[in-house]
């Protein structure tokens, strides 16, 4: 069985792979792809809600094509095909039989090692199953003849899919709510960690027990939430070593020192980052942060102590602030802006010592892990860099267009995109955070980190250093 489950169309041009795309995706004909400067690079669809497949018949495509041109686009389209998927479908031309463009194909696709099979397309009789034997020659074993414009063949070429693939494998969507989350909370001394960590463990609400810890240093409390009603959230909260059997909290320091506090990050799917309201954001906040993010870890930022703010604000009402609520509410914007390189982190004002919006946190938290384990689909994320690219493109490299031919998710924690372009590159810093930005408020990502892995090759014509 294979994770993966992605499966690319090959081919030199006018071969009717996007006509074999069109079938297997059970697509009305749209547009014939195989032309030159029509198509979309590549082209992406979900079959049977089973596996995604792939038409790379765009790639490398431009208008009058020589054949050193067409020897880069096939060797280019061989790369994404072999690095994308993991069983390739290479098509061939039955009508006009087998081309040197077929044998450096067929060459580069063995070199790779990935599976192939073999389509032998515009096969329409079976008077016309001889047309296939010649490919052989290509050490490609057995072509499957079929006629993708009559669809005969169609199932023979679904049924080797199906067999490459194997069973589709199950996904427990049920085992989801009960997942316990690894938590950490952390933040500099004195902001109230321990408070609150304690609070949650006399909360009667909370069914605590401890487990032996997997690592020696990050010992770690399971906590199961009660809900009203019998709905039990389940938690693991990293590193509470000494917390719990302490009466007073004034040593806290020891146990949030910064390598505690890294390897408890290191364990964690959800870090709270507890801040103190009567102070804001510092500094150590911010690398804090910076260090979450780093680990890819998914980020909910803790403003404790508001019973204070509140406290105050009843006393002597702040100018120009209507209500507590306005006066919150630019609280959170100035925080916002202080972390402008989060990732839309979700803001939760909390008190340990009135208890004030506990429940809340802990909702925060199940949220941002449901957030943070999503599978997104590709042809969306496909359309979203589309349009982001065309919004504002990036630079030019070395006076080429930075070109995109395809991105899909391959992780969560982080959220990693890998995408296939034109050429390797690093992102700059600015274009970077305006893809993740995007990502994140379409996709509704909130307090997930994101990275993108960019992956292109360098293709050589055999004539280009000569031209310069
Ligand atoms: P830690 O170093 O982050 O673990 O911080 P502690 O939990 O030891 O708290 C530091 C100080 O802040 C203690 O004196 C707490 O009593 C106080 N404190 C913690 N949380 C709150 C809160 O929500 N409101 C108020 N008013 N004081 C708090």
């Amino acid at each position: 069985m294979t994770q993966n489950r992605t499966i690319a169309l090959v081919g030199r041009p006018n071969v009717g792979k996007s006509r074999l795309f069109n079938r297997l995706a059970k697509r009305r004909i749209a547009i014939v792809h195989d032309q030159a400067g029509v198509t979309r690079d590549v082209n992406s669809t979900v079959v049977d809600q089973d596996y995604t497949l792939l038409d790379t018949g765009g790639i490398g495509l431009v208008v009058d094509m020589d054949h050193q041109k067409l020897i880069g686009a096939a060797e280019e389209q061989v790369w994404f095909a072999v690095e994308a998927a993991d069983f390739i479908c290479f098509v061939v031309d039955g009508r006009e039989g087998k081309t040197s463009l077929d044998e450096i194909i067929a060459e580069r696709l063995r070199a790779s090692g990935k599976p192939v099979q073999l389509i032998v397309n515009k096969v329409d009789g079976p008077d016309e199953e001889h047309r296939a034997i010649e490919f052989a020659e290509l050490g490609l074993g057995d072509g499957v003849p079929v006629s993708a414009e009559h669809g005969r063949g169609e199932a023979d070429v679904r049924q080797v899919i199906a067999d490459y693939l194997g069973p589709k494998p199950i996904v427990d969507e049920s085992g989801e709510s009960e997942h316990r989350i690894p938590t950490a909370v952390v933040g500099r001394p004195n902001v109230g960690k321990s408070s609150l960590i304690n609070k949650f463990l006399k909360n009667d609400r909370l069914i605590v027990s401890e487990v032996p810890g997997t690592t020696r240093d990050a010992i770690s409390l399971d906590l199961d939430y009660m809900r009203d009603g019998g709905e039990v959230w389940p938690f693991k909260l990293i590193d509470t070593a000494g917390i719990r059997h302490r009466g007073k909290v004034s040593h806290s320091v020891e146990y949030f020192s910064a390598v505690r506090s890294r390897r408890a990050i290191e364990h964690a799917e959800i870090v709270l980052l507890v801040l103190d309201a009567e102070i804001g954001v510092t500094r150590a906040d911010k690398a804090l942060a910076g260090e979450v993010l780093e680990q890819g870890k998914c980020l909910v930022i803790v403003i404790n102590k508001w019973d204070i703010a509140v406290k105050r604000f009843r006393e002597h009402p702040v100018d120009g602030y209507e209500s507590l609520h306005d006066f919150q509410k630019d609280f959170e914007e100035s925080v916002r802006k202080e972390f402008f390189f989060l990732p839309a982190s979700p803001i939760v004002f909390v008190s340990a010592l009135t208890e004030m919006n506990l429940t809340i946190l802990l909702s925060a938290a199940r949220a941002v892990r449901r957030t943070a384990t999503k599978q997104l689909p590709t042809p969306k994320i496909n359309q979203l860099f589309e349009r982001l690219l065309a919004a504002r493109s990036a630079k030019m490299l070395k006076g080429k267009r930075f070109k995109v031919y395809y991105t899909t998710q391959t992780g969560n924690f982080p959220y990693i995109f890998r995408v296939f372009c034109n050429r390797a590159t690093k992102l700059e810093e600015p274009y970077r955070r305006y893809l993740e930005k995007a990502f994140i408020k379409e996709f509704e990502l909130n307090g997930c980190p994101i990275r993108f892995d960019l992956r292109g090759k360098t293709v050589r014509y055999p004539n280009q250093d000569k031209k310069r």
